[in-house]
C-alpha cells in the first residue's frame, strides 16, 4: 500500500469513526477545521441541523442604514415591511440578535462638519433610541457585549449606534466623548467624502491624505473612551495611519477582499493581515458591487444607460432632497435587479474563506449594509435569509464554533476587550 493510500484509509477511518460518534453521542463537541480534516468536519456537520446552529449562535451585523429610513420615510420597522432589507419581523425570522444602527450623515446634503452634520446625526441616534424606548418587548438598546448577551437570553434585539463618518463630531475631540455618552460604539473617520483630518477612499484627496495629528488624537480619544474605530470607507493612508495609532483592536464594519473584487472600498491581503495582529474583525458587506469581481464596472454602464431616468424620477419627486435622492434610488433598485447578474451568498462566503485562511478564523464578521445598498445578493436578500449564510459555511466545512464567530462571537470578544 502506497503511502497515499495510507492517507485515503486513514481519512476514511477517521471519517467513519467521526460519524459513528456523532450517531452514539449526543452533542458531541466539533473539532475546530482546518484545511487538513475539512473532509471530516464536513461529516460532522452534515449530522447536525444548520437552523439550530443558526439559532443558537448570537448573530451580530455591524452595519445596516435603517435609522434614515425610520428618520426620513416613518417606517415602522415593528411590521414586516414590503420594501427595504431590515425590520423587526424578518430580523427575528434570520435569527439576529443584535444590530448596529449606522448613524450616516451624509456630506453632500449635510456637510462635512457644521451644525447640519451635528443635527443630522443627533436626528438619527434620537430615533433609534426611541425606538428602543417605545417597544422594549422587542429592543434593547445596548452599548456593551454584555447588553448583547442579554438581549439574545432574553428574545430580544440589541439595538447598537455607530456613526459613519467623523462629520458629526465637527472637528472638535470633545464631541467623540459626546456621541459615546449617546451611545455610539464605533465610528469611521470618513465616508466617501475625505474630512480635513481623515482621507476617503471615495475620492481623490484620500488617495494622499492619511490621519493628521487631529485625526490621530481622534483615535487615541476613541481608544480611552472604548469606542471602536472603522475603517471602512477611509483611504489607504488612513488606513495605515489608523491601524498605527490605535492601541485597541481595530475594525472593519462592512468591507471584503479586494484580492477577489478590486475596489478601493476594499481592504488588501495586507490591510486584512495589520488587522488581525491589531486583535480586530473584518466584517464581510453584503453589497455584490464590493463582492463580484468586475461588477462594479458593469454596474457603471448601467448607471450610464439609466442617467435619464434617474434625474425624471428625481425631478418628478415634489419633497425635499431627502426625498429626490429616494425617488432616484427607487429607480436604481428596480433597475439593478433587471439589468445586473445576480450574486450569490457563495460570494460572501469567498471572502470569508479568503480572510479565514489569511488570518484565520477569529478575524472575520459579518456587516451587511442592509437598507444602505439598492442591491443585494439574491438568496440572501434581507435579514430574514441571514441563515442562508450559515447553511453555505456548514456546506464548505466550518464547525459549529466557527459558524459562532463568525456570526458575532468575534465581535462579542472584540468588545468585551474595549469594555475592560
Ligand atoms: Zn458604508
Amino acid at each position: 500500500m502506497g503511502l497515499t493510500q495510507k492517507l485515503q484509509k486513514t481519512l476514511t477511518i477517521v471519517v467513519v469513526f467521526t460519524i459513528l460518534l456523532s450517531i452514539f453521542i449526543p452533542g458531541c463537541p466539533q473539532k475546530h477545521m482546518n484545511q487538513e480534516n475539512q473532509n471530516t468536519a464536513v461529516a460532522e456537520t452534515s449530522a447536525a441541523d444548520p437552523i439550530s446552529i443558526h439559532q443558537k449562535a448570537i448573530a451580530v451585523d455591524m452595519h445596516v442604514d435603517t435609522a434614515q429610513r425610520l428618520l426620513d420615510e416613518h417606517v415602522d420597522i415593528e411590521q414586516q415591511l414590503s420594501d427595504g432589507h431590515f425590520d423587526a419581523v424578518r430580523a427575528k425570522a434570520g435569527g439576529l440578535d443584535a444590530q448596529f444602527f449606522s448613524i450616516w450623515v451624509e456630506p453632500q446634503l449635510f456637510g462635512i462638519g457644521g451644525a447640519k452634520a451635528v443635527k443630522r446625526a443627533d436626528d438619527q441616534i434620537a430615533v433609534v433610541r426611541a425606538l428602543a424606548e417605545q417597544h422594549p418587548e422587542t429592543w434593547l438598546l445596548a452599548t456593551s457585549a454584555a447588553d448583547i448577551r442579554r438581549a439574545a437570553s432574553e428574545g430580544k434585539i440589541g439595538a447598537l449606534l455607530g456613526l459613519e463618518g467623523g462629520y458629526a463630531i465637527d472637528e472638535r475631540i470633545e464631541n467623540v466623548k459626546r456621541y459615546y455618552d449617546l451611545g455610539v460604539r464605533y465610528m469611521s473617520p470618513a465616508w466617501s467624502v475625505s474630512t480635513s483630518w481623515a482621507g476617503s477612499s471615495g475620492d481623490d484627496v484620500g488617495a494622499t491624505r492619511g490621519l493628521n495629528e487631529f485625526g490621530k488624537n481622534v483615535v487615541r480619544e476613541m481608544n480611552r473612551l472604548g469606542m471602536m474605530v472603522d475603517v471602512s470607507h477611509v483611504s489607504d493612508p488612513t488606513f495605515w495611519d489608523i491601524v498605527q495609532t490605535s492601541t485597541a483592536p481595530v475594525v472593519a464594519t462592512h468591507s471584503a477582499c479586494r484580492a477577489i473584487a478590486d475596489v478601493p472600498r476594499n481592504l488588501t491581503d495586507d490591510m486584512i493581515r495589520a488587522l488581525a495582529k491589531t486583535g480586530g474583525v473584518v466584517n464581510v458587506i453584503f453589497y455584490p458591487e464590493h463582492l463580484e469581481p468586475g461588477w462594479s464596472q458593469k454596474k457603471k454602464q448601467v448607471d450610464a444607460e439609466i442617467a435619464t431616468m434617474v434625474q425624471d424620477a428625481s425631478a418628478a419627486e415634489s419633497g425635499d432632497a431627502v426625498h429626490k435622492k429616494l425617488a432616484r434610488d427607487r429607480v436604481r433598485q428596480r433597475e439593478y435587479v433587471r439589468r445586473l447578474p445576480p450574486v450569490t451568498v457563495a460570494r460572501i462566503v469567498d471572502h470569508i474563506d479568503h480572510i479565514v485562511k489569511l488570518v484565520g478564523v477569529d478575524h472575520v464578521g459579518i456587516g451587511s449594509d442592509f437598507d444602505g445598498v439598492q442591491i443585494t445578493t439574491s438568496d440572501l436578500a434581507t435579514v430574514a435569509d441571514l441563515p442562508n449564510l450559515t447553511k453555505e459555511l456548514l456546506r464548505r466545512g466550518y464547525s459549529e464554533s466557527d459558524v459562532s464567530k463568525i456570526l458575532g462571537g468575534n465581535m462579542l470578544r472584540v468588545m468585551e476587550q474595549l469594555s475592560h
